[in-house]
């Protein structure tokens, strides 16, 4: 038998997963995370009915870093081993440039490769690329495999990768990247279980998490999205602004004294749904509240998406289907009825009923355009893209 682990790095926490290779199956057996990495570390697996198989705090003040934190979880995941072979570990890598459309196997000169995108992302690139480096020095034998999230938009056409700066910028990689490309490639994967004839149809999927985006899917490729240059722009998104008029950037730093970084902050941390509520960036708290500031939020966010939908369908030149998927995609059934009757000049119906119980299919039998749920798992598409990759197929 044989495992393997799928690992995702962040600045303050490193998400796990174990999946054991079952022929053709990939079996998720726990998962995990340790988190605040530098300030109060706190370790927990569970298996996959949820209940907790270990759990550690090293209290507050202590700082683990992602070189303890891995130590921790190589201890914890050679027990879970037992006696099966560890085939490879699959990292989220938020960056592959202009050019990686698929998921690689890590050598240290990729790495170094790799550790060029980090401007292009510094809040996630530089971690994800650590327990890499840390791992290629202590088990240089141990195969790693990269999965990016830009990846699946490389099929986009090029004028969907542009801005329309001049072209010095876009050769220097100033382009629409796109983002969230492990879970819309996921969601692809398993269209045709759910509507064979969808799958080769345009499809707009609605990633909305604390990070949301939308990618418009024509016949299984990503041909657009909302995400651009970084995870900033599109949606309005917990913490993030989505899409802004770039002039407003130049405002702040004339007229408010803004740096760089100041700007960073806001636009990354102090925006979205936390910026216009005043209140929360977690959909759950402004949907409970009677605040007219959450209302707003909540609102603003629906518009946007409307919009989008609009503009995605737009590229593809028509739409059959809308996929909601992650935390409040997946979830917030009220949310998804509003896009819904939003998109109602697009030709879809919500089936009430079908919306209220989570799907997967929530419009009605003769709606023009379907519209579904499906939840993602962008752990999974990691260990079957690392998996390919190892048996040479990647
Ligand atoms: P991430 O992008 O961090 O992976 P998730 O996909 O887990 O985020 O989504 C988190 C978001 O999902 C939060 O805004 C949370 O409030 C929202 N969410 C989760 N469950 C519900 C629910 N039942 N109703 C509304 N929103 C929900």
């Amino acid at each position: 038998m044989q495992i393997i682990v799928v690992l995702n790095a962040g600045s303050s926490s490193i998400k796990f997963s174990l999946f054991a290779v079952a022929g053709e199956a990939l079996q998720q057996e726990c998962r995990g995370q340790i988190e605040g990495l530098f300030t109060s570390p706190h370790f927990v697996a569970k298996n996959m009915a949820g209940q907790v198989l270990a759990e550690k705090s090293w209290g507050e003040g202590v700082s683990l870093g992602h070189q303890g934190a891995l130590q921790h979880l190589q201890d914890f995941l050679r027990q879970q081993q037992d006696g099966r072979t560890l085939i490879g570990i699959g990292h989220r890598v938020v960056h592959g440039g202009p050019n990686y459309a698929r998921p690689v196997q890590m050598s240290a000169a990729l790495l170094q490769e790799l550790e060029a995108f980090v401007p292009l992302a510094p809040l996630h690139q530089p971690h994800n690329l650590a327990p890499i480096g840390m791992l290629l020095q202590a088990q240089p034998d141990l195969p790693q495999v990269a999965c990016f999230d830009t990846a699946f938009h490389r099929s986009n056409p090029d004028l969907a990768q542009r801005f329309a700066l001049p072209g010095k910028y876009f050769d220097a990689g100033v382009r629409r990247y796109g983002f969230h490309g492990l879970s819309y490639e996921y969601i692809a994967s398993v269209l045709p279980q759910f509507d064979p004839q969808l799958a080769q149809g345009k499809v707009v999927v609605l990633h909305l998490g604390n990070g949301s985006s939308m990618c418009a899917i024509d016949n299984g490729r990503s041909v657009a999205s909302t995400m651009g240059f970084t995870a900033l722009e599109g949606l309005p998104m917990g913490t993030r602004s989505g899409v802004l008029d770039p002039g407003v950037v130049l405002y702040l730093m004339d007229h408010h004294g803004m740096d760089v970084r100041a700007i960073e902050k806001l636009l990354y941390q102090q925006s979205g749904l936390l910026g216009v509520s005043g209140i929360s960036s977690d959909m759950r708290t402004l949907l409970d509240s009677d605040e007219p500031n959450a209302k707003l939020a909540v609102d603003l966010y629906l518009y946007r998406i409307r919009r989008e939908i609009g503009s995605l369908a737009a590229a593809m030149g028509g739409l059959d289907a809308l996929v909601f998927t992650a935390g409040i995609g997946e979830n917030a059934a009220i949310l998804r009825q509003r896009v819904c009757d939003d998109a109602a000049w697009l030709g879809v119906q919500l089936d009430t009923a079908a919306n209220n119980s989570g799907g997967p299919r929530i419009s009605k039998g003769d709606s023009r355009c379907s519209a579904w749920v499906i939840p993602t798992n962008e752990e999974l598409m990691i260990a079957r893209q690392t998996r390919a990759v190892l048996q040479g197929a990647g």
